[in-house]
């Protein structure tokens, strides 16, 4: 991790910075670079922009996260649910992305089992048919089982629950072996929560577990399964040895999917959708965006102009 990130970071975490970016503005520039609304209606008004004019389609996320009281875990329940319907009622796909920890995985497992059933019961239309989804994000390690437990449970219960999991971390491999029997929607991301000891290190290592991973994902016992693959990254080089493989193994286009965080790479976004290959943008909506942003900023030095704006004039 470099110098950049970590201060990065170190500024996400700051509890009192946070409070005063919130209490500025609603949008400063670096909110609207990186987030898709101030709340639900506008985060939808969004994801319609981004369908009809490039056919980019959306995955909603309310922004909230490792959270431990219980009003606060209340609304950010509420706010998934509403994401669902209000996507169901402008004809998007109704795709949300949680984290177990913003819904009560801080406090019981039991709680946040509850709230996930509820969510992923907003996100069901058709089962496991389509492109309706609530994916499961992969937090720290702490949580890594009781997520892939509460996806289990979900697809059990015919909700419609997608996963994400880590290319970084040593164990993927054997989590994907049952995921890839399954009709499941499954998020392959390089990982943003480093642990030297569960973890394969260096860059190269984990850019060749990520190449690894996706072909586990685009085999053929996993086309037969209806099982869909959705490769979360914006590395380019990645993506076109995917491309590649996939070609080679006889998934169609439609069968797969990229998907890149709201305000990174648009260009590559749309070279993708260009191609004709099909693209999602992950979009946070709602007024906690500064640690969020902060973390986005940290994965490019390119990014700093951004931050010294929004601390200095915005
Ligand atoms: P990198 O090698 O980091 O980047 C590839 C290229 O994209 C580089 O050129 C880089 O400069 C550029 N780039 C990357 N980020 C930015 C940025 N912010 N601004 C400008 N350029 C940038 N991690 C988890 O641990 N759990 C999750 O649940 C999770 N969910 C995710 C969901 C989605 C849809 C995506 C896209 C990422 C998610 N992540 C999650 C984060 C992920 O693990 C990586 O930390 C992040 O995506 C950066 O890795 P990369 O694959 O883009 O490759």
């Amino acid at each position: 991790m470099s110098m950049f990130q970590r201060t990065a970071i170190a500024l996400a975490r700051s509890p009192g910075l946070g409070r005063a970016m919130r209490a500025v503005a609603a949008r400063t520039s670096l909110a609207a670079r990186f987030v898709g609304g101030a709340d639900v209606d506008a985060a939808v008004r969004t994801a319609a922009r981004l369908r009809e004019a490039h056919g980019i389609r959306a995955s909603l996320f309310y922004l909230g996260e490792y959270v431990d009281d219980a009003d606060a875990i209340e609304h950010n329940v509420a706010q998934a649910v509403g994401a669902c319907r209000a996507l169901d009622h402008a004809g998007l796909d109704v795709h949300v992305s949680v984290d177990p920890t913003a819904i009560g995985y801080m406090r019981d497992d039991a709680l946040g089992q509850d709230n996930a059933r509820r969510i992923g019961l907003a996100a069901r239309r058709t089962v496991g048919l389509g492109r309706d989804w609530m994916v499961l994000d992969m937090e720290d390690s702490s949580l890594c089982d009781r997520t892939c437990a509460l996806h289990r449970e979900l697809l059990q219960a015919g909700i419609p629950a997608g996963l994400t999991l880590q290319a970084r971390r040593r164990r993927t491999p054997l989590d994907l072996v049952w995921a890839i029997r399954q009709r499941t929607s499954l998020r392959l991301v390089k990982g943003a929560f480093p642990e030297r000891a569960l973890d394969h290190a260096g860059r190269a290592r984990i850019d060749q577990a990520y190449l690894d991973a996706a072909a586990i994902m685009l085999s053929r016992e996993a086309l037969e399964s209806g099982f869909q693959p959705v490769f979360g990254t914006h590395d380019d080089r990645l993506a076109g040895a995917i491309l590649e493989l996939a070609r080679e193994r006889g998934w169609p286009p439609e069968a797969f999917e990229f998907e890149m965080l709201y305000g990174v790479r648009p260009d590559w976004q749309l070279a993708l959708r260009r191609l004709g290959y099909n693209v999602r943008v992950y979009l946070p909506f709602g007024g906690d965006w500064w640690p969020y942003a902060v973390r986005r900023v940290g994965e490019n030095p390119r990014n700093a102009w951004l931050l010294a704006r929004t601390l200095t004039s915005d």
